[in-house]
């Protein structure tokens, strides 16, 4: 998309290129493109989180009031554009995208001045607990008990699919503390110190064999009444509140075209190929339209519209079509599947081809997970026919 910049406008992005050009060191840039799960490791991104925060430009899309820039639709925009062409690494969302938010709209004072600071400095790396085997699609239905002894919590179940809970020295959880009302009155929002006695996380390795995700176990782990956040039996309306940010927030789009110009730059692609690369750049650039027009609903102080609904099925089926069209672009180099990870490990294999054709297989697998986080694709689907179409 080429939308005409003010002179202003202009004058950002250069301000923006300039910077990423002296804080975007070589190592973070490796780092990022031999990344082949959804988020970077913290080793990769810490050290870009740090340049960004010192530069005041970490928590972009937080308003100003809670630390934000203040930056309106179109800078949002510029920088991620600009972030994603340069090849930065990508931030895990768990902890500035999505508990963040609950925290300076649902936290009290001592809450958001404990928490917030140390998750823009990275002291804090959090995981988010919310499915649990047998309630994922069905999140009311989740069974970890959270029963009240004096000034704790006391804590007992099983999450699922915690995504990088082996760095997350925290976790905020959905936990049951009624189990005699309607179910979604019944769940409140806890913040867990992953260091207390009775919590185990173990790994579980993805189709691809990288090591993203995980479960927890939690078994008596006693947690302080001054970790809740909200009011007992608030939890529903706070998760609510942060699916609405994991499904929606910042744009998907950036990324996207960002990955299909990389991948056009490292192959050639012909024939049914070059078409599929066209078809997909299309969409994505639809998609980068849709995101625009929604932030800027937002800004202007309106509900967004119903489109805006269909951008995280969208963003999964480019996705997913974008690590297709590579395994077929680069053939047989695309089938390399060393077990050895993370890819961007001193002591990691070397890979055959550019890292584009070298990751092709893991990126395949991993992309699978795009129609399953965040609300499956059928979950999408239904909310897009009952909100948009009115079926
Ligand atoms: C890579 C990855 C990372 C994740 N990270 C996290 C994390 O950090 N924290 C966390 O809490 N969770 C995380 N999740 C879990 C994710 O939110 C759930 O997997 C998701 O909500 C689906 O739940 P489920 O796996 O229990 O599948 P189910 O809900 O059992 O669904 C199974 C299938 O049935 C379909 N289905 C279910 N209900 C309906 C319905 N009503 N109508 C039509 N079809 C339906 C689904 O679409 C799906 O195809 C992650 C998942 C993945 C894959």
């Amino acid at each position: 998309m080429d939308l005409s910049l003010s002179p202003e406008q202009q004058a950002f992005r250069t301000e923006v290129r300039s910077f990423l050009q002296d804080a975007l060191t070589p190592a973070m840039r490796q780092g990022a493109t031999l990344t082949s799960g959804v988020f970077a490791e913290p080793d990769v991104y810490l050290a870009w989180q740090a340049a960004l925060n010192a530069k005041g430009w970490l928590v972009y899309f937080w308003p100003k009031a809670a630390g934000g820039p203040g930056w309106d639709a179109v800078r949002r925009w510029i920088f991620e554009t600009e972030c994603t062409a340069a090849g930065a690494p990508i931030l895990p969302g768990m902890g500035l995208k999505l508990v963040g938010p609950v925290l300076y709209t649902y936290g009290n004072d001592e809450q958001q001045e404990r928490f917030l600071p140390a998750l823009c400095s990275g002291e804090h790396i959090w995981a988010q607990g919310f499915s649990e085997p047998g309630s994922g699609s069905d999140l009311a239905s989740l069974r970890t008990r959270a029963v009240r002894e004096g000034d704790d919590y006391v804590v007992s179940g099983q999450k699922i699919w915690t995504t990088q809970a082996q760095f997350a020295n925290w976790m905020f959880a959905l936990v049951r503390t009624d189990a005699t009302v309607k179910a979604q009155r019944g769940i409140s929002f806890l913040l867990i110190d992953m260091a207390s006695p009775g919590v185990t996380v173990r790994p579980i390795l993805s189709a691809s064999g990288d090591h993203e995700l995980n479960e927890v176990f939690l078994e008596d782990v006693r947690v302080p009444v001054a970790n809740l956040v909200g009011e007992e039996g608030q939890g529903w309306t706070i998760a609510k509140f942060l699916l609405e940010n994991e499904r929606g927030g910042t744009g998907y789009a950036p990324q996207l075209l960002a990955d299909l110009d990389r991948l056009t730059r490292a192959t050639t692609l012909t024939g049914e190929l070059a078409d599929r690369a066209v078809r997909l750049r299309l969409e994505a650039e639809a998609l980068e339209m849709t995101e625009l027009r929604t932030l800027l609903e937002i800004e202007q102080g309106n509900p967004p519209h119903a489109r805006s609904l269909a951008v995280k099925l969208i963003a999964s089926e480019v996705r997913q079509g974008i690590e297709g069209l590579a395994i077929d672009a680069f053939g047989m180099a695309s089938l390399q599947l060393p077990a050895e990870r993370p890819f961007h490990a001193a002591d990691a294999p070397a890979l055959v081809g550019p890292p584009e054709a070298g990751l092709a297989a893991a990126r395949y697998l991993n992309a699978r997970a795009w129609s399953i986080f965040g609300g499956t694709s059928e979950i999408q689907l239904t909310i897009i026919a009952k909100a948009a179409v009115g079926l």
